[in-house]
């Protein structure tokens, strides 16, 4: 594939690391891409960062034909830029398109995308401890008219911004309640595509939790609003007894690189990890007689994010004294270790540009 460049004129200042915080500020450059069912993809190009002209009737606009993705640039000691198992994001893209009535993009050629921009934009990495560039790759539909049907044009965009650490004051165990009225996905559903219309439609949930002094729902399944499902934009993991368990991909459930990666190093390590349905009457139990004794999100963000307390019906639940457990810990330790390069990757996970 040919990647047309045009680099901008006027090259922006880099910020001061201790001011980023999570998307505000974007790097000079970006990718785009279109699609036309009869000619397929075309006009690769690196073009400088600024506004998407649409056509008011734009399919995106009205019937939210969207997919995005999101994974991170990391800066390593030595000074070189890699990133974490970004093949995994291209599958999962193309998983996302299948679902939405998308294009697929080769997966050779969605590489390339990723590898050359972000390559071209690397400077823009930030090297200060847990910061990194984060990477926001996305698709929607392009057609100029408002009849519904699946799109004959699309266009691909990847944009990039330099966030900063996700923990600035320490790991602070989150607080996170259990959302029992509205659901995120049901099976059948869009559940498992990172598409925009699930974050739509949980904004309603997050916003009350958040009035309550939640920083974001647990969400049950959309069904019998009885098994757990994952937590806003993170997956969700629990230590009961000797047992890590994780609520299994039901097609209802965003598959999360963070959480295979934390299953596989966890399995690789001896830990028992079973990928199962998991009720909120048997988490209630266990969190009633102590075997409850670690939970956490996982996700790109903030790769592991600790869980300190859990409110359901009201009734709210300390989990391990309100603090970050061992295995958490350890999660997190090895993940961002493997991710900035200080530890070794034995995995194979890490792609250097
Ligand atoms: C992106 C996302 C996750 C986490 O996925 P990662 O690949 O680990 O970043 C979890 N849940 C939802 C709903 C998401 O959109």
């Amino acid at each position: 594939m040919k990647i047309k460049i045009t680099k901008s004129e006027k090259l922006s200042e880099k910020p001061d690391s201790s001011t980023l915080g999570f998307g505000k500020i974007f790097t000079d450059h970006m990718f785009l891409m279109d699609w036309n069912i009869d000619t397929g993809w075309h006009d690769a190009r690196i073009v400088p960062f600024g506004p998407i002209v649409l056509h008011p009737a734009a399919t995106v606009l009205h019937y939210g034909s969207e997919i995005f993705e999101g994974l991170k640039a990391y800066r390593r000691a030595d000074g070189k830029v890699q990133l974490f198992r970004p093949i995994e994001n291209v599958r999962r893209m193309n998983r996302s398109a299948e679902r939405l009535c998308l294009p697929q993009i080769p997966e050779e050629d969605a590489m390339q995308a990723l590898t050359t921009f972000v390559g071209f934009e690397q400077d823009w990495t930030p090297s200060a401890e847990g910061t990194s560039l984060y990477i926001r790759p996305f698709m929607f539909g392009n057609d100029e008219t408002l009849g519904v049907h699946a799109v004959h044009n699309a266009t691909f965009a990847i944009i990039a911004s330099p966030v900063g650490s996700y923990y600035k004051e320490g790991i602070n165990p989150v607080k996170i309640m259990i959302e029992d009225e509205d659901v995120r996905a049901v099976r059948g559903g869009t559940g498992y595509t990172k598409c925009g219309g699930n974050y739509a439609a949980s904004n309603r949930a997050g916003e009350r939790a958040e009035k309550m002094g939640y920083s974001q729902v647990l969400w049950l399944d959309g069904v019998e609003r009885k098994y757990i499902e994952e937590v806003g934009a993170m997956n969700v993991m629990f230590k009961i007894g000797d047992e890590i368990v994780t609520p299994k991909l039901t097609g209802s459930i965003l598959p999360g690189i963070t959480r295979m990666s934390c299953i596989e190093v966890l399995k690789k390590e001896g830990y028992t990890v079973s990928e199962r349905l998991l009720s909120v009457d048997e988490l209630g139990e266990a969190l009633k007689n102590g075997t409850l004794k670690e939970a956490w999100g996982c996700g790109t963000a903030a790769v592991v994010s600790p869980i300190g307390e859990l409110c359901y019906k009201g009734e709210k639940f300390i989990i391990n004294n309100g603090e970050i457990g061992k295995v958490t810990q350890h999660l997190y330790d090895t993940l961002t270790g493997i991710q900035w390069g200080k530890l070794e990757d034995t995995y194979g996970w890490t792609m250097p540009l």
